[in-house]
């Protein structure tokens, strides 16, 4: 028997998302901090710029910010990104996750940690098409009030920083053209000498150096 993939049901040899899936279900969640923060900009009252006007009522009764946006930032993203991690972690048979801090930084934990769950969801979670496909969901009403995000450079390899309980952080590293400071956006580990650029070729995961981008 032949599984295929939750969300384009193509056929796989196993598994719940085919490779493309997974890896796109990955930059989602590398890039949903950065969407969540650009929509920031978006909650400016209205005539200040930024802020969408929404009128739906009589005159006079127009709202200084986008509801559309209160409800990404105030309800919508951490809590999807933290009610798929709560459902992996429960499946893996983990505790929950801890929930505190800002939502900006409680985006940030979830999807880091969806994000390093990555390998096990694609393989072994049944519900990974649903999560990919409210992921991109989410992503796309982001993105239809944002526009595009910021150009974000080359893809150059995962950050290889270790923490103190000795996890690495694995984050995506970008390089925009003539960029020779890289800072990690989830660590802040900085990688700007060769000793790094070496470090952090030497230990990518499935040793690929340098992924080419896309
Ligand atoms: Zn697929
Ligand atoms: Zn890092």
């Amino acid at each position: 028997m032949t599984a295929s993939c939750g969300l384009c049901e193509r056929e796989i040899p196993d598994g719940y998302l085919c490779p493309a899936d997974a890896r796109a279900l990955g930059e989602r969640l590398e890039r949903l901090p950065v969407a969540y923060k650009a929509l920031g900009a978006f909650l400016a009252p209205a005539g200040h710029g930024g802020g969408e006007r929404v009128s739906s009522g009589p005159a006079g009764s127009v709202l200084p910010v986008n509801e559309a946006v209160l409800d990404l930032r105030y309800g919508g993203i951490a809590l999807v990104v933290e009610g798929w991690l709560s459902a992996v972690q429960e499946a893996r048979g983990w505790g929950e996750p801890a929930i505190r801090g800002s939502i900006e930084d409680r985006v940030k934990r979830a999807a880091r940690s969806l994000y390093a769950n990555l390998e096990w969801v694609a393989a072994s979670y049944p519900a990974a098409g649903d999560l990919a496909a409210e992921i991109r969901e989410m992503e796309r009403a982001a993105l239809s009030i944002v526009g595009a995000l910021p150009e974000r450079g080359r893809r150059i390899g995962q950050c290889v920083s270790i923490d103190t309980s000795g996890v690495v952080c694995g984050a995506v590293i970008r390089q925009l053209p003539h960029q020779t400071r890289l800072v990690c956006d989830w660590c802040r580990c900085v990688y700007s000498t060769p000793q790094d650029w070496a470090l952090l070729a030497h230990y990518q995961p499935g040793a690929t150096p340098c992924q080419q981008p896309r």
